[in-house]
């Protein structure tokens, strides 16, 4: 086992404290990463308060993750030493069945998908610990290539917040001629504005809090609508809105 560090909490009431632990060996398929950075989702302060279900104690959060490559097992042909890499909120699935095949691993047909953190290896007992650590080790198909030429520490949030936003706009092959509406500017509604601005959409940001207009403008939304204010919200009737479930990183669409 590879002795590691981390911030760790031992009970849905405690903080955040140093904590020793092992890592698996680094196994044919593997890779091993000196953790650089790591972005804090409030899905991380959901779970170590086991406000979604009851947590596995004691909890590393952390599903953000950039770092770099410092060991590869026999088989990985995908990364290098030395590399660049990033882990988002899973580490294992089944691999085998049609939606693994097809690169929906959040979906895996027997129920196999291993999260970051808080969940189990596919063998259900042992425990998996997440990003608030200087190093893991990880089967090379959910690890992700990062360029050298990115500020990483901005790139960590993209792991989560990023992907989040990034996958409904794809799907759904946002593009210049559409009118997108993001519903909420926090951490993921802002990279919703950035991205639906980038592949040209015209983007309406529909918030509860005035105060935040000109963020949203800053950010290069072309409107922005207040939800409390009925007669705005007239205005607005037939727009795509994109809503996110950040943790299974699938999303919902609805038109209105
Ligand atoms: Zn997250
Ligand atoms: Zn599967």
């Amino acid at each position: 086992m590879i002795p590691a560090k981390a911030y760790a909490v031992h009970s849905p009431t405690e903080k955040l404290a140093p904590w020793n632990f092992e890592r698996r060996e680094v196994g044919a398929d593997d890779v091993m990463i000196e953790i650089l950075y790591c972005g804090v989702c409030h899905s991380d302060i959901h779970q170590v308060r086991s406000e979604w279900f009851p947590g596995i104690y004691p909890m590393v959060p952390g599903h953000e993750i950039v770092g770099r490559i410092v060991k590869v097992g026999s088989n990985v042909s995908k990364f290098k030493e030395g590399e660049l890499a990033g882990i988002g909120c899973m580490v294992d699935s089944c691999q085998e069945c049609g939606n693994c095949k097809k690169g929906y691993e959040q979906f895996c047909e027997v129920g196999k998908t291993v999260f970051t953190y808080n969940g189990f290896e596919k063998d259900g007992k042992t425990p998996t610990y997440g990003g608030y650590s200087n190093k893991i080790v990880t089967d090379q198909n959910f690890v992700l290539h990062v360029s050298d030429k990115l500020p990483l520490e901005g790139v960590a949030p993209l792991l989560c917040a990023g992907i989040t936003t990034y996958s409904p706009l794809r799907k759904w092959k946002i593009g210049k001629g559409h009118k997108v509406a993001v519903l909420g500017l926090g951490g993921l509604g802002h990279m919703a504005v950035k991205f639906a601005v980038s592949f040209g959409a015209e983007v309406t940001v529909l918030s509860t809090s005035p105060g935040k207009e000109a963020d949203a403008l800053k950010l290069g939304a072309h409107k922005f609508c207040n939800t409390k204010d009925a007669a705005q919200v007239k205005q607005y009737n037939s727009y795509l809105i994109l809503l996110s479930i950040p943790l299974l990183l699938s999303t919902i669409t609805i038109c209105i």
